[in-house]
């Protein structure tokens, strides 16, 4: 489904709603594990992309994904902030280079290669990592949005199993496992909320 700049700045708005819903929740999950800043860290990153949201859906997708990315780095702040950026930005400079292949799957996979080299962290690290690693599988293998949507929540879940390796998580060891990484969670919550959008309006 082609992205025009009214699509871009609905799901801005969404996915806003969406971190302001569950806030409290992320950041009684970092609380567990972490110092639980992360929902208003994303609270704070998401309220600014929201701020900018008309002249970024003004832009073309990869300059308005990579300014996007700057924004999160500004403001998220913390470890998560130059995550996000970083996903963002490479994503947009990816789908820049890209040169009308369409390749969307093989550009996600770029920037989630530069956010494991940013975080030093792979899979199975108890991150976010570990839920886009899996929502990219499904993309690739261009699933529906719900059962990409579906993969992200359980994805997330997986992580609470996970010993914490990268990360403030990390410094808690064995006593990380058995709580659900905040990462993992925004970046899930995130993954459904645009899934929803792309099912709402794809023609079926
Ligand atoms: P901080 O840990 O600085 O307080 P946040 O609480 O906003 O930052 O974000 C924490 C989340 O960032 C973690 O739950 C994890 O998903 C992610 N994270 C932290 N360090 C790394 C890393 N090195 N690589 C990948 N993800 C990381
Ligand atoms: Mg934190």
């Amino acid at each position: 489904m082609p992205l025009d700049a009214s699509d871009l700045s609905q799901l801005i708005a969404l996915c806003r709603a969406q971190i302001e819903r569950h806030c409290e929740h992320l950041g009684r999950l970092d609380s567990a594990i972490g110092d639980g800043d992360h929902g208003t860290n994303m609270q704070r990153g998401l309220e600014a992309v929201y701020g900018e949201r008309a002249e970024i859906a003004s832009l073309p997708l990869p300059a308005a994904l990579e300014r996007m990315g700057l924004v999160l780095v500004m403001t998220i702040g913390g470890a998560a902030g130059p995550l996000y950026g970083t996903l963002l930005m490479e994503l947009g400079r990816a789908l820049a280079e890209d040169d009308g292949r369409a390749d969307f799957a093989g550009s996600l996979a770029r920037a989630i290669a530069a956010v494991a080299r940013r975080g030093r962290s792979g899979p199975g690290d108890k991150t976010l990592l570990d839920v886009l690693y899996p929502v990219q599988a499904e993309i690739a293998r261009h699933s529906a949005p719900d059962r990409i949507a579906a993969c992200a929540r359980t994805a997330a879940q997986a992580t609470e199993m996970m010993l914490a390796r990268r990360g403030r998580a990390s410094y808690l060891g064995a006593r990380s496992v058995g709580h659900e990484d905040p990462g993992a969670s925004s970046c899930a919550l995130l993954a459904m909320t645009i899934c929803q959008y792309f099912q709402e309006h794809t023609p079926s």
